[in-house]
């Protein structure tokens, strides 16, 4: 679960991380208010998103307005935050479709004599997390890891023992700070650690980590996402959830139980079991087809949670075919067609569709599609299925 960059801070802020002073509006008038609030003679207004690459980002509506901007008055922040929201913001993150701001998160303008990136994610080669870290921070640790990989440093902890004093050290010296912001370091680093461990972060990236004119260090961006395994462990950070920036069909999917991920392809997959869904999608492509999508019903749905993944995936305007493939284990067949031919009734197919069932009541379940006189093809293996169904989209 991913949060929002001023949510992200108040966390941090919690735990003992310096951020700025900052400001949430949701109106031109507030974002002013803010200002003049924060008293500075320089504050920042910053377009809260899902993703990053925001100061280069550019709006559709608004072609020269950066998703985050320096202002130096509360007219000039009310005039930035009247173009932003709204509007939609294009960034290297967020792809072509971009992302609508629909709040502002105004910030006090810190002086900045140098910024660099911090990260912590897991690593899978260590089986933990590791903290990232570069001088080269700012708008373009992308390019970075690209051209200079050698100004990248990882430092791997152990997440139960939290950041040793010695590690601190060592990443402050490979980030040349200066004699203050080394002191800042010892309790800023594991700091970070400690909130990346105790939230059950998938990531934790601070890019820029700024050093201030007078060697402070201060949290100046905050991108967190949160294990959503682990949400159980953290039911407060439910309402930190904003809906409107996920998938309205994931949304849907994940509030019937469902597991389901939402591809650029036209061939629906409605699939048991985690394994069988990426083999099945694998054979797709094999055969010259794209899949529309992942989804898992599970090993044990129901007619209505099969109902519910038969919508979700006819919703998908870009879906021209559906493939169907289920290996009846604790799963029966014969549900899986139950749900089917009610879809077929509520819902309604528009477009072909190709069945193959295996296992637990096959028999029945096949009998039951024929004797319904509907027009589903149905095919006798994977490869017979994922070869039927991309057949239909080329005939
Ligand atoms: P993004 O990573 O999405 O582009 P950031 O929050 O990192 O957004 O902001 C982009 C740039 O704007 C930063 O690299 C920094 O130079 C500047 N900036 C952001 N917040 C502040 C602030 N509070 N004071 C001064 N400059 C800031
Ligand atoms: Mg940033």
């Amino acid at each position: 679960m991913k949060i929002h960059e001023y949510q992200g801070k108040t966390l941090l802020a919690e735990a003992g991380v310096p951020v700025p002073r900052g400001i949430v509006a949701k109106t031109a008038d507030e974002a002013a208010a803010a200002f003049t609030e924060l008293g500075g003679p320089l504050a920042v207004v910053k377009s809260q998103i899902h993703a990053g690459g925001r100061g280069k980002g550019r709006f559709k509506e608004h072609p020269n307005q950066p998703g985050v901007v320096l202002v130096r008055s509360a007219d000039e922040a009310r005039e930035n935050a009247a173009r932003m929201l709204g509007s939609t913001l294009v960034t290297i993150q967020t792809g072509e479709e971009g992302k609508t701001v629909s709040t502002i998160f105004v910030e006090e303008g810190l002086d900045i004599a140098n910024e660099l990136y911090l990260g912590i994610v897991i690593d899978r080669e260590t089986g933990g997390p590791v903290v990232i870290a570069s001088t080269e921070g700012g708008m373009a640790i992308e390019e970075v890891a690209e051209e200079t990989p050698e100004k990248i440093h990882n430092e791997p902890f152990d997440a139960g023992f939290g950041m040793a004093p010695y590690q601190a050290r060592k990443i402050a010296y490979r980030l040349g700070l200066p004699a203050p912001a080394v002191k800042a370091a010892s309790k800023f680093l594991p700091a970070v650690c400690r909130f990346f461990v105790n939230n059950d972060c998938s990531l934790a990236e601070i890019n820029p980590l700024v050093v201030t004119g007078d060697g402070q260090l201060v949290a100046l961006d905050a991108k967190v996402s949160f294990d959503d395994n682990a949400m159980f462990r953290h039911k407060p950070f439910e309402e930190l959830r904003d809906l409107s920036e996920e998938d309205p069909a994931e949304v849907q999917a994940d509030k019937a139980g469902l597991s389901y991920v939402n591809l650029d392809g036209n061939i629906g997959c409605l699939v048991n079991g985690a394994g069988l869904a990426m083999s099945t999608m694998d054979l797709i492509k094999l055969h010259g087809g794209e899949p529309a999508n992942f989804l898992d019903v599970g090993g044990g749905a129901n007619v209505d949670q099969v109902t519910e993944a038969f919508r979700i995936i006819l919703s998908d305007s870009s879906v021209k075919a559906v493939l169907v493939n289920i290996f009846g284990g604790i799963m029966k067949c014969d549900t899986i067609v139950e749900a089917l031919l009610s879809a077929y009734d509520n819902i309604g197919f528009s477009v072909p569709l190709v069945v193959r069932l295996e296992g637990t009541n096959v028999e029945l379940a096949r009998k039951m599609l024929e004797d319904s006189g509907k027009d589903i093809a149905t095919a006798t293996d994977l490869t017979d299925a994922a070869q039927k169904v991309v057949g239909t989209l080329s005939t």
